[in-house]
């Protein structure tokens, strides 16, 4: 059987970033940027004011006299005349500096005397040359590296972008996932549920999964249990989409015909188990480029097995460079029993612990079973049990897995 580590780089390494598009920036937030971004203006791009104040020249200011103020320099305003000798000018943050001026001496180190004109002031705290001036260029000058291929693209980078005038950016494609649940007890969720039915919850779980790992998510109808039917569900899964996501049918029951309609529908076999409470049977299979996963019907072993294995998979075809969440140390903060054998994956809250403020707190949920859907819901974490454990005291020393963490490593993320 494959460890958890394993499957996750068999699964991950099974494919590689979707090709690139061009993406018009107000919808690439989520995508991963395909080339480097070279600035191609200065930012900021004119010397500029930082605070409201004066322009000065640094050499004609002094404790002792007076400086003539001409003039002024706004935001957006009329460019300003170059600074005339021995005088100073009205400034305000985000004007341009005017030819000749070095200093800007803030509005609240001066006494201002307003004359006929525009006054004077008298500077009562003489500030460094070249004080409270944002130089052109100075953040990025043009030709330098703005934000490198392999960058998520969140609301900060999508700030500097239109900073530098990039209305489009290249993106990898967003990965297209179709979901398919299978299981003649399923309805959907404003249907009438007649005796032994239930809603098929995994359906809407997985969607929001998937669109919050950056993907685009299709739900199929469901398929009843019927080998054929499964087959064909199965087959307008595959015709268009990038990953295929299927829940239930994947264990060795008499209903249990996912293999077996995976494998009609030409998908090729990688593996069907995996070392890990919840969600040991999983399938992971391919057919050409298209990654095909069998999740188990359970909803805490599907949730698990979308975080797990799922998650880092739509990282690597979105096109980030570490596609594994990583692991966090954590403390138990009470006392669990656990059968010994397979590694488990528990759910969990952590908390900051109130005595030592680096350290988090685990608090596992305290029904752990694979069907009680309550244990995915508020929770924020999948807390490791190594498989030879048993009796895990309080203050034990475990990692977790934030649920829905940003990917951040190059390796799997588990043993
Ligand atoms: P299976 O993996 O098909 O053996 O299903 C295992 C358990 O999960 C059974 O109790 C099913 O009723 C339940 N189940 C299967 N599919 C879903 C689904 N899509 N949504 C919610 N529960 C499901
Ligand atoms: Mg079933």
């Amino acid at each position: 059987m494959q460890s958890i580590g394993q499957a996750q780089r068999a699964i991950v390494e099974s494919v590689g970033p979707l090709p690139a598009e061009q993406t018009a920036l107000a919808r690439a937030r989520g995508r991963v940027l395909a080339s480097d971004v070279r600035a191609e203006r200065d930012l900021p791009g004119f010397d500029h004011s930082a605070m409201d104040g004066y322009a000065a020249r640094h050499a004609e200011l002094s404790l002792a006299g007076a400086l003539p103020v001409r003039g002024e320099s706004r935001a957006g305003g009329t460019w300003p005349e170059p600074l005339a000798a021995g005088c100073a000018i009205r400034i305000f943050t985000g004007a341009p500096m005017p030819q000749g001026a070095d200093t800007v001496i803030i509005q609240e180190d001066v006494d201002a005397e307003h004359g006929p004109e525009h006054g004077a002031i008298r500077v009562r705290e003489l500030p460094k040359l070249g004080s409270n001036i944002r130089t052109r260029g100075s953040d990025l000058a043009i030709g330098a590296l703005a934000l490198p291929a392999g960058q998520l693209i969140g609301p900060g980078e999508i700030a500097l972008l239109a900073a530098l005038g990039c209305a489009r950016v290249a993106t990898y494609r967003a990965p297209r996932v179709a979901i398919v649940c299978t299981g003649d007890e399923l309805r959907d969720v404003h249907e009438v549920l007649p005796p032994g039915a239930l809603v098929n919850s995994n359906a809407y779980m997985l969607a929001a999964q998937v669109e919050d790992a950056g993907g685009v998510a299709t739900v199929l109808p469901s398929a009843p249990d019927r080998i054929e039917e499964i087959i064909a569900r199965f087959e307008q899964a595959l015709a268009g989409s990038d990953v295929v996501l299927t829940s239930g049918g994947v264990s060795v029951g008499d209903h249990d015909l996912v293999a077996e309609a995976l494998s009609r529908a030409g998908v090729e076999t990688r593996f069907w188990k995996v070392a890990m409470k919840p969600g040991k049977p999983l399938l992971f299979g391919m057919r050409g480029a298209v990654p095909v996963l069998g999740l188990p019907g359970n909803p805490v072993s599907a949730f698990v097995g979308f975080e797990v294995f799922v998650r880092p998979l739509l990282s690597r075809m979105r096109g980030l460079r570490a596609p594994y969440p990583a692991l966090i140390p954590v403390r138990l903060a009470h006392d669990h029993r656990k059968s010994k054998g397979r590694p488990e994956l528990a759910r969990g809250v952590l908390t900051p612990s109130p005595s030592d403020s680096g350290a988090l707190t685990a608090e596992l949920h305290t029904r752990q079973g694979s069907g009680s859907l309550p244990s995915i819901a508020r929770v924020d974490a999948l807390v490791f049990l190594p498989g030879d454990a048993s009796e895990l005291p309080s203050g034990a020393a475990l990692t977790a897995l934030r649920i829905g963490a940003r990917a951040e490593s190059t390796e799997p993320t588990f043993p």
